[in-house]
């Protein structure tokens, strides 16, 4: 695949801006750089751009491999929780003292020293050989194995 366009605004003469549209993740919105052809598909659906981007070409990978994978969000928590339980894994929230409040900040998974933690934000990958691991929001750290 040809490398994506990464065009700058250019202010023209008029003090107006002139931009070209750029397009963002999929997975975790950052921007991979110009829209082009290769983002709609012949009956229009918006193409998945994941394997473009730093940040989710893992995932992509991940689920070639037999993987299957969620994006941990505070308004998916019930669902993804319950698809774990599909599993016979016990999932709950997980919960932290903010600012002296307990607050949920994402999905714990399993149980013990075995336990996974996944915060909102984060991907969650279940691996054909049943392990559980966690995938980081963009700028937030370094993944479990
Ligand atoms: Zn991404």
């Amino acid at each position: 695949m040809n490398a994506r366009a990464n065009t700058p605004d250019q202010i023209n003469a008029d003090g107006s801006t002139a931009f070209h549209l750029k397009r963002a993740c999929n997975g975790c919105g950052d921007l991979l750089g110009d829209l082009d052809d290769r983002d709609v598909d012949k009956c229009g659906n918006l193409a998945d751009a994941r394997a473009e981007c730093p940040n989710c070409h893992p995932l992509v990978d991940l689920e070639a491999k037999g993987c299957r994978t969620w994006h941990l969000t505070r308004r998916d928590l019930g669902s993804i929780d319950d698809a774990i339980d599909q599993y016979g894994i016990y999932a709950k929230g997980y919960w932290e003292d903010i600012d002296g409040k307990l607050t949920v900040t994402g999905l714990r998974i399993g149980a013990g020293n075995d336990r996974v933690v996944a915060k909102f934000g984060d991907w969650i990958i279940r691996h054909p050989n049943g392990k559980w691991s966690t995938h980081p929001a963009p700028g937030t750290g370094a993944a479990t194995p």
